[in-house]
This record gives structure tokens, sequence and C-alpha cells, in this order.
């Protein structure tokens, strides 16, 4: 299995050059940060960090400008330290909190995690954090706040002015994730009426001109008389000088057909060839890193010599708190961990120690079509951005080596410059609802960092109209739109979920709701598909796999939750535990909306029923004659198969709705459950009329 490199002569270059309008600060010690915490060896590796010879310069932006950018590359700081700066410059006081951002949950565990250990207190106490169905502050107490940027937003339904924050530092603003682009357009609105409010806007990379263009308004603010002058309304821009060593660049000199099976040649490669430093692999999605870490495990017991000293390790959003350590924690003498990843690790993570970065030149990507109205993840190829961001990672602690399993024609020619904002990839049907509890009725005419396409806003009204949530003047029904806003979960789940409570089912489709929450209950890997597959029958329902969901729940609460039943029958016993977690969170939610927790029994009828109440637009008909198991979608006509992981696949029935779609080599309906097409135009007769009699004839 050879694979032929050929040395690179790019560097990265991790830290785009400023110029006109930016303000620059030369880099001065600080002198003020005092090492009352008594933990020196921490409080050494604080001031080692890029950032710390900003300290004064921060402080001094955050003070006099209301919005303040701050670039700096990956592990330079910005996330760690920049909120205990202000803490310790007094924007804690009064009990007020500093809250900061993260589009991802994994991350803001890590990191909150990180500061409580860099502060010596506990998690929960002065440093805590909030992602959804988790909530780990103590009001009070926290000073420091970690947050997804989706649970800020929530916020903002309780608090509209977000009063309880003196600052808000929205991180990793270049991921443009659709919370985030929310987020900005909703704080730029909350500035004017909050002078005393500072906005941080951070990341590795950015536009930081665009960004700073989207923050500067145009009228000044004017000081009233006896009012103190408030913050400089134009945005600061600072940009962190980084350190990154050099990385030598590898490609491939030809194209790999299978970039698991590449990426774990390589890494036995490196361990073979290379001397000791951890190794990071970027894939995709648990599947394919579980596939590669099984791969390596193989390899490990059928050749020793090749694999001996090394740590495999997993890293991706839903992983337990326990593994998330292992990730962070030092390798031990002599061993050689490897991390495989999602592209959490690419810039929200900072993972020290690692040499070597293998790069599949993918991710899992979401992508919307407003003509088809079809929103799937796909594994699509990154951009450069993301690719220079990925070999930046291997030079943290001395010269690096990145391996890229693309070639170098690839990467200059096909790739492209950036990615594009989720905003403008995505069914904005969450967007446009949350948009609407705060208020803002004026969608189209919202101030956006990145417009999203008036076609996918359109479509996203449609079916909100459909679902009986936005009434005909695009207001939010009462009680169900609100309602609806009030559960944080897809618009179709809540819906699903406020259907049951008429249909009798609550129950039922509480457990339903809780497993769509949370990525797999099943445990993937290659080689298990069998087994897998076997235990998948003892538990599969004719009805669908929402089904089956209930009878795994049913048959893990009678197994007293135990781990050993889930390692039995190839259950997630991690997902299970959440799943009763968030099913309890959900419970209570629904009982404060006054809906009356209630089984159907066994009436499964009623269960599919909720379930095409919420879904009825992810409707689609097996073709006739179709011996290969395709569907069409009803609207749009769109071909679609069942996932194989699903317990109708091969079975095939004529009518089904499912919960989302994947894309391969075809697009894949994941979570189906069959249905009688008659529900569809009692559920949804607006949104049908068009296809009536053409669709639903026999
Ligand atoms: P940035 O946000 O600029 O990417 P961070 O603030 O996340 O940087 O990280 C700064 C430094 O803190 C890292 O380079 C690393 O040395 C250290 N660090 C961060 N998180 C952890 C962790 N979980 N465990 C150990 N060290 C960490
Ligand atoms: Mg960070």
């Amino acid at each position: 299995m050879a694979q032929f490199w050929k040395p690179g002569t790019e560097k990265p270059r991790l830290v785009d050059d400023e110029e006109g309008g930016v303000l620059f600060f030369s880099a001065s010690a600080s002198s003020s940060s005092s090492s009352r915490f008594g933990y020196a060896s921490i409080e050494k590796q604080r001031q080692r960090l890029p950032v710390y010879k900003y300290r004064t310069a921060i402080l001094y932006l955050v003070e006099n400008h209301a919005t303040t950018i701050i670039v700096g590359e990956t592990g330079s700081g910005k996330t760690t330290q920049i909120p205990q700066y202000l803490k310790e410059a007094g924007w804690a006081e009064g009990g007020r909190v500093i809250a900061c951002t993260q589009p991802r949950r994994l991350a803001v565990q890590a990191v909150s995690a990180r500061v409580a250990e860099e502060m010596g207190v506990t998690l929960g106490e002065e440093v805590g954090y909030t992602i959804r169905f988790e909530d780990l502050t103590n009001s009070g107490t926290t000073m420091i706040k970690f947050l997804t940027d989706g649970v800020l937003l929530r916020e903002m339904m309780d608090d509209p002015l977000l009063t309880k924050y003196s600052v808000v530092m929205v991180d990793e603003a270049h991921e443009r994730s659709i919370s985030t682009d929310i987020l900005l357009g909703l704080l730029k609105k909350i500035q004017r009426r909050r002078p005393d409010l500072r906005l941080i806007i951070s990341s590795a990379t950015i536009e930081a001109k665009s960004m700073s263009a989207f923050f500067q308004t145009s009228k000044r603010r004017r000081a009233l008389e006896g009012e103190e002058l408030g913050p400089r309304m134009d945005p600061a821009i600072l940009s962190v000088e980084g350190r990154g060593f050099h990385v030598q660049i590898h490609f491939v000199e030809e194209p790999v057909q299978d970039y698991v099976q590449a990426a774990v040649s390589t890494v036995l490669l490196i361990h073979d060839q290379e001397p000791m430093g951890d190794i990071l692999v970027f894939l995709t999605g648990q599947d394919d890193i579980d596939a590669a870490i099984h791969l390596l495990n193989e390899e490990a017991q059928t050749n020793r010599k090749h694999s001996s000293g090394l740590i495999l390790l997993p890293l991706y959003s839903g992983l337990p708190r326990a593994e998330q350590e292992l990730v962070f924690s030092p390798t031990p003498r002599g061993k050689r961990k490897v991390v495989i990843s999602t592209n959490i690790a690419e810039t929200s993570l900072t993972l020290e120690g690692i040499v070597y970065l293998v790069d599949s030149g993918f991710s899992k990507q979401k992508f919307y079509n407003p003509i088809s109205d079809i929103e799937n993840l796909v594994v699509a190829p990154i951009s450069k951005a993301s690719a220079r961001q990925r070999a930046g990672r291997a030079g943290r602690v001395r010269p690096g080596k990145c391996y890229r399993l693309y070639t170098e024609e690839y990467f200059s020619k096909e790739m492209s410059a950036e990615g594009i904002p989720e905003m403008q990839r995505s069914n904005l049907v969450s967007c446009v609802i949350q948009l609407k509890a705060l208020g803002i009725d004026n969608i189209l005419g919202f101030d956006w960092p990145a417009s999203p396409s008036p076609e996918a806003m359109i479509r996203a009204l449609e079916i909100l109209y459909s679902l009986g949530i936005l009434d005909d003047d695009a207001k939010l029904t009462s009680p169900a739109g609100f309602q609806v806003a009030e559960i944080p979960l897809e618009p179709m789940i809540s819906k699903m979920i406020l259907s049951s409570n008429e249909l009798g089912c609550s129950e039922e489709i509480l457990t339903i709701a809780a497993v769509l929450s949370v990525q797999s209950i099943w445990v993937y890997g290659r080689g298990v598909h069998r087994e897998l597959d076997e235990a998948k029958l003892r538990f599969a329902a004719a009805e669908g796999d929402h089904v089956t969901f209930l009878n795994v729940y049913k048959g893990f609460l009678q197994s007293g939750k135990s781990s050993q039943w889930c390692h039995k029958n190839h259950v997630n016993y991690h997902a299970m535990k959440k799943v009763v977690e968030i099913r309890e969170q959900l419970r209570r939610i629904a009982q404060r909306l006054g809906i009356v927790v209630k089984s159907c029994e066994r009436d499964m009828q009623v269960v599919r029923k909720a379930v095409t109440a919420g879904f009825f637009a992810n409707a689609c008909r097996l073709e006739a004659f179709s011996h290969s198991g395709m569907y069409k979608t009803v609207r749009g006509s769109h071909e679609v198969y069942i996932h194989p992981s699903s317990v109708l696949f091969r079975v095939n029935p004529k009518w089904v709705v499912y919960h989302s779609l994947v894309s391969t080599d075809r697009q894949y309906m994941r979570n189906v459950i069959s249905i009688d097409p008659s529900w569809l135009i009692e559920a949804a007769p607006h949104f049908y009329q068009h296809h009536g009699q053409n669709s639903f004839g026999k």
C-alpha cells in the first residue's frame, strides 16, 4: 500500500493581513495580571499565549468601543483568555455576566472546563456553561458563561435586551453558523438600546473589514445633555499575531478512492517513519471516524509491531465527557496519540502536541435547495481556507507536517476559496420562527450579515403557514405558534408534540422527539453491520423507525438502564442516557405548555398520525413498478431512497414520511415511518392543495 508524498512548498498563512481602517497596537507585555490564583504553572502558561501581549489593548478597546473585532490564529488564547481578562478588569462586577458564545456544544463544554481549571474554580460556579438541555450555571455566582449561539438566541425570548450581560463575545464568527449570523443581526439592534453593552467578535480568520462594515452605524449617537458620552460606535479591529511554526505540506500524487482507508494507511505510515508527535486526522462524522478506528484496531491485532504505542481517540459532537477528557489529556511518554476528529478541531478546540495532520479534504455540510425544498447533510469538499486552518493545527508546538489526501492540482483548481455562510445553504424554518418569536416581523428587511435567498425565505413562510404556526399575516398563531417557538427543537418536531396532545399519544411522541434529538441510538462501525442488523431486528416495528425507537426505549427502561443490555443489543448507552434526560426535560416543557402527558398504549396509528402532522412536508411515495425501492417526494417529485440503516430498508411501504435526508451516491431518507396518504391532506390541506388529484390518485 504505497503512498507517494510530494513535499509542497506552501507555508500556511494563518492570519490574513489587515490593511486600511485598522487600528494597530504595538504589543506590550501587560503588567497587571497578578498571580493570585496560586496556580503558578497555569499562570505561566497563560502568559505565554499570544493574546497575553494584547491584554491591555483588548481591555482598552472594549472599554472605548461598542464593538471590537479580534482576529487571531487558533490556539492564540482568544476563547479561554479574553473572558478572564474581562472578569479581571471588572466586567463581571455587580452581578453582571460575561457571555462567550460558540457554534458547537462540545466546544462550549471543553473550553468552559478549561477556563474553570485555569481559574481554580468548580465548573458551574464562577465559570459555567449552558447548551440545549444542559445548564451548568449558578445564577448569582456565575461570572463567565459559555453557551452556544443558539442558546443565547433562546435567552432573548425571555430577556430581549440580554440585560444580565455586560459583554457578549461572539466567538468563532468565521464559521458563519446560522445562529451566529442571526445573533449578530440582533446584537446590532440591541446595541442601539443598550450603550453599556459591549460586543466582541472573535475568529480565526475573518473578513474583518466586512464584519466591521456591518457594525458601522452611519448615525453617530449623540450625547444627551447631562449624559456621559458612551463608547465609540465605530468598531475596533485587533489582529493578534500568531506564532505558528512552519508546516510542510504533502499532497497525494493520485486522487484517493476511499479517504477513510487512505487516512488509516497514512497514520500507519507516519507512525512507521516519523519521529514521535501526535497525529490529528480530519474525517467527516461519527460514522467514518468509528470506521477508521475499527480499521486501525484491526491492524493492531494483526500487525502488532506496526501499531504498537498508538492511542486512538475519536472526537465528535455528542462524545461523552469522559472521552472528551482523554483527547485533551497529555500523551504518555513513548506513546503517540491519534485523534480522529470532525472539523470541530479545525478552529473550535486546541489540541496540544499535534505535529502531524492528515486532512481528508471533506467535511459534512448542510445544503438546501429551496426549489425542491430539500435540505440534506452532504459529505462535501472543504474550502481552501479550511484546508489552511487544518494544516495550521500541526504547527502549534514545533514545525509540523500536513498530509493532504487530495492532489495539489485539486487544491489549487477545484477547491473554493471560502465556505458559504450556513444561512445561504439552510432551510430557514427555525430561523424564521425564532425571529418571529422575538417580534421581528419584517424578516426580509432584517439586517443580515449575509442575506438568505428570498426563495428559501418564502419556502419557510409557506411551511410554517401550513404547520399552523404562522397566520395569514405571517404572525405567530396563538397558542400553537407561540408554543412551538417555546420548545427548543426543530419546529416540525415541536408541531408533532403539539399534535400528540390532541391524538392522546404524547408519552410516545416525547420519546420519539428525544431520540430524534440525539445523533444515533445505534453503535456503528465497519464490520459489525451484520450484528447490528440482527440486533435491530429484535426491536424492528413494521410501522417504521419511530415505533422501533419506542421498543428500544422500553427495553432500555426494562433492563434498568443497563449498559450491558445496550452492549448486547448494539445500542449506544450514552445516547440512551441522553434520551432519558432530554425526554424528562421535554416532559416538563410539555406540561408547562398545558400538554397532557398521556399514553396511547398499543395504538400506533395515532403515533403515525402525530408524526405526519409534523413531517407532512417530507412525504414520499414509492414509485409504481420500482424494483430498486425508488421513492419520489410528493412535493417536487425528487428521487429518494430509504437509508440502509432504516428498519424499512427493503420493506418499502407505499407511503412514508422521513425525518431527514443524507446524501452520498443517492439521497437517502433517515428515520422513516409508513403513513396513510389521506393523513397528509388532513394534516396540511393548504400544503397539498395543488397536488390533490395527481399525487394521491392510485
Ligand atoms: P483560541 O480561542 O485563540 O483558538 P484557546 O483560548 O482555545 O485559543 O486556547 C489557548 C490555549 O489554551 C491553547 O493553545 C492551549 O494551550 C490551551 N488550552 C485550551 N484548551 C485546553 C484544554 N482543554 N486542555 C489543555 N489546554 C488547553
Ligand atoms: Mg477559540
